[in-house]
């Protein structure tokens, strides 16, 4: 692809516009960096840029700087449907996501991992399996290090281990990866899609330009994903927590490998990953090693040794005989369904936050079987109210400093008490770890 002399336009001046305007104007195209923020928000460095030689646009995208583009890539947390976006669209002109951009220019093997929830936790469970295996890797994308910034580099990794989004895949054209991960879909960003069918088909781009050289792994246990299957040409490998399959990995207490005509089990005794939800993710890990011919014994090793992630069910305290989980990450319901499913009862759930505008229904039964105190905050709280209040006590409070007190205080020992939102952060908070590191404070207040 030659950029030299290119009009391109860059939408979005976050960590990967910025890295986006570097990699071009690298390549010696002309860039215009268009912000909807005003200039006093952005960071210096992103106003360094100017001094480089990129024009910057700020406060708004105009639309003729966009209908005057040659190309535009956009960032990931720039909505494709904003309308000089459509606009520039009608024009004909070429609109690109930044992973798009990358892949052109990538001489790597790329394992691309998505879903609804599971993501940040697989591909950095990847990371471990491939580098205590020896490999080289780069492990970035949604998370961490844009995939841009490594095609900036010498590219000197065995492989790309990329988290990818389903707004990053509304922008793709030729994106390919050799290996495609789905670990479910479940409802989410139902503020920024029209319907699930929409979030579901933007999932799914993953697979698009993959052929039958490449290959897809799939959560068999997943009706979403499972109705994605007869459009997929890539050489399918199959995962199920529930039921054992001919070919494919399934989960008898160990992860029981059946696959190219090899029949082995895994242990993950003593595994420091807890819950169901993550023995999805380390049979999707498991199977992307298999297929990148890593020894059982080397992934087996990694699997039962990753500990996993800040704010994702992790365990804080245990104060009385009460134990405290924070998994502020989970910012829908599919997530918060993961987290009741792997506690055992009885346990006191605080959630609510910004509401994304998904239905809470899916929790009712977990609720009734569960969970013995619902508190609920945030914007949402209302709404959770109404769909949920139905199924189990519940207390409104005003702030996250009531809620956990009155979590503690409504607690015995032997109980757990989960934080576990099923909303994003954005209402009382400036991030979910913003959020997550309040409650933890918050509970270790409760020493005092
Ligand atoms: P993502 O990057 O997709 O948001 P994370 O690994 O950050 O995923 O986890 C987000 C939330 O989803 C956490 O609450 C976590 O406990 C939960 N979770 C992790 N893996 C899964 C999975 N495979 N299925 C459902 N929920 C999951």
């Amino acid at each position: 692809m030659e950029l030299r002399g290119k009009n391109i336009v860059v939408v979005g001046m976050a960590r990967t516009g910025i890295a986006t305007a570097r990699f071009l104007l690298d390549r010696g195209a002309r860039v215009t960096v268009s912000e909807a923020k005003p200039a006093a928000q952005l960071p210096a460095e992103a106003l360094a840029l100017a001094q480089q030689g990129v024009l910057l646009e700020t406060g708004g995208h105009r639309m003729e700087t966009l209908r005057g583009a040659g190309l535009i890539v956009v960032s990931p947390g720039v909505p494709l449907d904003i309308a000089p976006l459509r606009a520039a669209d009608k024009s004909g002109i070429e609109i690109i996501s930044e992973i798009e951009l990358a892949y052109r220019f990538l001489q790597t093997p790329l394992i691309a991992v998505t879903g609804t929830n599971g993501k940040t936790t697989t591909t950095s469970l990847l990371g471990e399996l491939f580098q205590h295996a020896g490999k080289k890797v780069f492990v970035g994308g949604n998370i961490g290090t844009p995939l841009i910034a490594y095609v900036s580099g010498t590219q000197d990794r065995d492989f790309v281990i990329a988290e990818i989004s389903s707004f990053q895949l509304e922008g793709i054209k030729v994106f390919r990866p050799f290996i495609s991960v789905l670990l479910n879909i479940t409802e989410d960003h139902l503020d920024r899609y029209q319907s699930f069918a929409e979030y579901g088909d933007a999932k799914g781009r993953i697979f698009l330009n993959q052929t039958g050289e490449d290959f897809a792994v799939l959560n068999y246990d997943d009706p979403q994903v499972r109705a994605l299957d007869p459009a997929i040409r890539a050489q399918k490998v199959f995962f199920s927590t529930r039921q054992p399959l001919p070919d494919g990995i399934s989960y008898n207490g160990a992860l029981h490998v059946r696959l190219r005509g090899e029949d082995e089990h895994i242990t993950i005794a003593g595994a420091l990953l807890a819950g169901i939800h993550n023995v999805e993710n380390m049979m999707a890990a498991a199977a992307v090693g298999f297929v990148c011919g890593l020894s059982l014994q080397s992934m087996q090793q990694a699997l039962v040794r990753f500990s996993g992630l800040k704010h994702r069910m992790e365990l804080v305290d245990e104060i009385s005989g009460i134990t405290f989980y924070n998994d502020s990450k989970a910012t829908n319901v599919g997530a918060v369904v993961k987290s009741l499913e792997s506690l055992p009862a009885p346990i006191v759930l605080i959630a609510g936050g910004k509401d994304k505008g998904g239905s809470y229904a899916p929790l009712q039964s977990l609720l009734r079987q569960k969970v013995k105190l619902l508190v609920l905050l945030g914007e949402a709280r209302e709404r959770m109210r109404a769909e949920l209040g139905g199924e189990v006590e519940t207390v409104m409070t005003a702030s996250l400093d009531e809620a956990v007190r009155t979590a503690f205080s409504r607690s015995e020992a032997g109980d757990m008490v989960l934080f576990s939102p099923a909303c994003s952060s954005f209402d009382m908070f400036t991030s979910y770890e913003h959020r997550g590191a309040c409650f933890k404070e918050l509970v270790s207040a409760l020493k005092q």
